[in-house]
C-alpha cells in the first residue's frame, strides 16, 4: 500500500510499504478514508523528530521511521479477537491517544496523560496510508451518512471541546479566545455553542480573522493594533476582565496575557503547545483566585460530542477545511504549502488513493 513516512526533518516520503497485517486481539484495521495534516505533523517536518521517537517507545515499540497521521476517519475492513464495539463496515473517527490502562492517570480515566502515551501517527504507525491499525477500544463510531472528510476533523475539534468541557459553565460569559488556527477555531465554535454572551478573538492573520467571524466571533482584537489586555476589560461588561479565556497559541506572550485578560476569580485554560518558557509573575494568581488549567488532547467521550454538534449543525467543518489533496501530493502541496502559505490554511485533508 501507498503511505506517507517520516524519515527525518524535511525528508518524508511517499512508498509503497506492506499493507498492516491482519489485526491482534483488541485492535481493527481500517481503510483510511480522509486524513487531516497536523500542526505537530508539520512541527516534525520543519523540526522533528519532536514527538516522535528515536529508540523504541515503551508502549508501543515503534521508533522511527514511521507512518504520521492522527486525524482520520475510516471504514473497519478487520477485527481482532475480542473485539465487540465495533465491526467490519462501520466508519469510524478513533481516538489516537494510545494509553496503558494501568497508570494512575489511566485508571482515574484520564488516559489522555497517561504516563505511557503513545499517539497513533506520533508514537505507532498512523494513517497517511491506505490501511492502518488501532485499538478498537479508540474507535468511535460514525453514523454511516456521517461525511468522512467532516469526520477527518474531529480529532482536533475534540480538543477544543474538551478545552470548553474543563471550563465548566459559559452561559452569558465574556470568553477570550487566543488564536483562530485549527485549536482555536474549534475552541471558539464550542464557546459558542455553550452560550457564551461575547466571544472576543485574538488574532494577526486577516484570512484567519475573517474565518473567526464566520465561527462566531463578535470581537476580533489585532495585538498589532492595540494593547489587548486594556481592551478586553474596557469591552467587558465591568470593565475588569473576562470570564474565562482560551490560549490556543502556545505564544510566551500570549500566555501571561490568558491570564491578564481575566477579572479576578476568572479562569484561564492553557490549550497551546509552547516551544518557549513564559517570564510570570505568580502574584497574579496568589493575588487574585484566578485559575489556571492545563488541558492536553482529548478522551472518546470528546469525540462522541464533536461528532453530536457537527450532526447537529451547532460546529462547522467547512470553515476548517481550506484544501483537499491527495496522498500523492503530500510534501508539495501538504506540507510545503503549509509552510509557504500558512495564514490561508486552516486544515489540509488528504485522500489516501
Ligand atoms: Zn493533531
Ligand atoms: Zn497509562
Amino acid at each position: 500500500m501507498k503511505a506517507a513516512k517520516w524519515y527525518a526533518k524535511k525528508d518524508i516520503r511517499v512508498e509503497n510499504v506492506p499493507e498492516p497485517a491482519a489485526p491482534k486481539a483488541g485492535e481493527v484495521k481500517i481503510k483510511v478514508a480522509w486524513f487531516g495534516i497536523c500542526g505537530s505533523d508539520l512541527h516534525e517536518y520543519l523540526a522533528g523528530p519532536i514527538f516522535i521517537p528515536t529508540e523504541n517507545h515503551p508502549l508501543t515499540g515503534a521508533k522511527a521511521p514511521l507512518i504520521l497521521g492522527h486525524e482520520f476517519t475510516g471504514t473497519v475492513v478487520a477485527v481482532g479477537a475480542g473485539v465487540n464495539n465495533v465491526k467490519v463496515g462501520d466508519l469510524v473517527a478513533p481516538d489516537a491517544c494510545q494509553h496503558c490502562g494501568e497508570c494512575l492517570p489511566c485508571r482515574m480515566g484520564n488516559y489522555n496523560v497517561c504516563e505511557k502515551l503513545a499517539f497513533t501517527g506520533l508514537m505507532a504507525d498512523g494513517a497517511f496510508a491506505e490501511y492502518v491499525n488501532v485499538p478498537a477500544e479508540l474507535c468511535y463510531v460514525l453514523p454511516p451518512n456521517f461525511d468522512p472528510q467532516a469526520g477527518a476533523v474531529i480529532e482536533p475539534l475534540a480538543t477544543g471541546f474538551k478545552a470548553v468541557r474543563l471550563a465548566g459553565s459559559l452561559m452569558g460569559a465574556t470568553v477570550v479566545v487566543f488564536g483562530a488556527g485549527t485549536i482555536g477555531l474549534g475552541t471558539l465554535m464550542c464557546v459558542k455553542a455553550s452560550g457564551a454572551a461575547q466571544i472576543i478573538v485574538v488574532e494577526m492573520s486577516a484570512a484567519r480573522k475573517k474565518l473567526a467571524k464566520e465561527c462566531g466571533a463578535d470581537i476580533i482584537l489585532d495585538p498589532k493594533e492595540c494593547d489587548v489586555v486594556a481592551e478586553v476589560k474596557r469591552l467587558s461588561p465591568e470593565g475588569t476582565g473576562a470570564d474565562v479565556s482560551f490560549e490556543c497559541i502556545g505564544n510566551k506572550f500570549t500566555g501571561p496575557q490568558a491570564i491578564d485578560v481575566l477579572h479576578n476569580c476568572g479562569k484561564a485554560v492553557i490549550v497551546g503547545i509552547f516551544e518557549e518558557p513564559s517570564s510570570f509573575n505568580f502574584f497574579s494568581l496568589s493575588a487574585t483566585d484566578k485559575v489556571v488549567i492545563g488541558t492536553l488532547a482529548y478522551t472518546i467521550d470528546d469525540f462522541a460530542g464533536v461528532a453530536k454538534l457537527l450532526a447537529s449543525g451547532k460546529i462547522k467543518a467547512e470553515p476548517m477545511i481550506t484544501g483537499k489533496i491527495s496522498l500523492d501530493d503530500i510534501v508539495d502541496k501538504g506540507f510545503e504549502e503549509l509552510v509557504n502559505n500558512k495564514d490561508a490554511h486552516i486544515k489540509i485533508i488528504v485522500s489516501p488513493t
